[in-house]
């Protein structure tokens, strides 16, 4: 999970409790157990989850770290590169965030293992 969804999920959870407690559900408190909050904590719970729900909108990671070139496969640190327009400096080819680069490849490798297990099991 990145950190965006991370905190909209954060913020969910608060007001789904607050919306919860307003129908009068008991919410867990750390030190004093279950309880039924006062119209004030539900409100505070209200505002935290909207909180949290807008630092996940609008929170922007600053730039990837790491960028790799599409046609050599080089991988660079973003300093290193930030001055050439996403462009390889060795091969002139386009320049990809590297962690979403990452993440196809694992969702292709898991696609290729579950096919390799399916492929598997047809055979015997
Ligand atoms: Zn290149």
């Amino acid at each position: 999970m990145g950190v965006k969804s991370g905190f909209i999920f954060l913020g969910f959870i608060f007001i789904v409790e607050a919306i919860w407690a307003l129908f009068g559900g008991k919410i867990y408190f750390k030190y004093q157990g279950w309880q039924i909050p006062d119209e004030k904590t539900i409100f505070g719970l209200l505002a935290i989850g909207l909180f949290f729900i807008c630092i996940g909108i609008f929170y922007k990671p600053k730039y990837p770290e790491l960028l790799h070139c599409k046609k050599c496969k080089k991988v660079y640190n973003y300093v290193d590169v930030k001055d050439k327009n996403g462009i390889c400096p060795k091969c002139k080819g386009e320049l990809q965030d590297y962690k979403e680069f990452e993440n196809k490849n694992r969702e292709f490798q898991k696609l290729d293992k579950i096919e390799k297990e399916f492929t598997k099991k047809s055979k015997n």
